[in-house]
């Protein structure tokens, strides 16, 4: 006789990008099994696929995981962690001024329930740098190069920004850039002026993200702080 199959709940949330519903199961001891062996490693890499591989095991509507804009991703694995782990997480703060004397940790506990998705009004995805150009970008996908990327080296900036950028509608005319080479995306790219890279760097900056604003009192010195959090790491370390 077979061993009996655990009825497992299902639970629906909304996709911040689209607001499409979608149904999901909390991650099993499988899951948690992928997640544990990541978090042992120092492999950022790692960490990225395994969250993007349980999201993927995760949602019961059919859904291409694999092209979702990061903070799709974020919202869903929050979401996950909430049904599959709990709503509350420890946390341990510090006075973020290096000059501040107290040096005391003091422990705070976050809802995950409380976080949202926070939208900036002026962010958009269609850039018009010219009367007749409009770049219009893509989101980016969770993936490790984020957390990596340094803003030092103008060479990958470029390479990042200038893969961002999914048409360019120049009139009438919309030239879709997975039809054209690396050199040439980058070559376009290199031509535009500062401020109109500002404008590209513009759409990263105020791009959806999961965000919370947790207050919280130093059991020392007595002091108020704030502290925003942002992106999963911020959450889940
Ligand atoms: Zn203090």
């Amino acid at each position: 006789m077979p061993l009996p199959k655990i009825d497992i709940p299902a639970y629906t949330t909304s996709l911040p990008s689209t607001k499409k519903e979608v149904r999901f199961r909390p991650f099993l001891v499988k899951e948690e099994k992928i997640l544990l062996m990541a978090n042992q490693g120092d492999d950022e890499n790692e960490k990225v696929n395994a969250i993007n591989q349980i999201v993927n095991n995760c949602m019961i509507t059919e859904l291409d995981t694999s092209n979702l804009p990061t903070f799709d991703i974020e919202w869903l694995f929050l979401q996950l962690r909430i049904h599959s782990v709990g709503d509350i997480i420890d946390m341990r703060f510090q006075h973020t001024d290096p000059d501040n004397p107290c040096k005391h940790i003091t422990e705070s506990k976050l809802n995950l329930k409380d976080v949202v998705v926070k939208y900036d009004p002026t962010h958009n995805k269609n850039i018009k740098i010219t009367d007749d150009i409009t770049l219009i970008l893509k989101y980016p996908k969770l993936d490790a190069s984020l957390f990596t990327l340094s803003m030092d080296d103008p060479d990958k900036i470029i390479d990042f920004l200038s893969s961002g950028i999914e048409f360019i509608k120049e009139g009438e005319k919309l030239h879709e850039t997975k039809d054209y080479t690396k050199e040439e995306r980058k070559e376009f790219f290199e031509q535009l002026t500062n401020q109109q890279m500002q404008m590209v760097q513009n759409f990263y900056e105020t791009q959806p993200r999961i965000e919370h604003e947790l207050k919280y009192k130093c059991e020392a010195c007595g002091s108020q702080e704030t502290v925003i959090l942002r992106g999963l790491q911020d959450f889940l370390g």
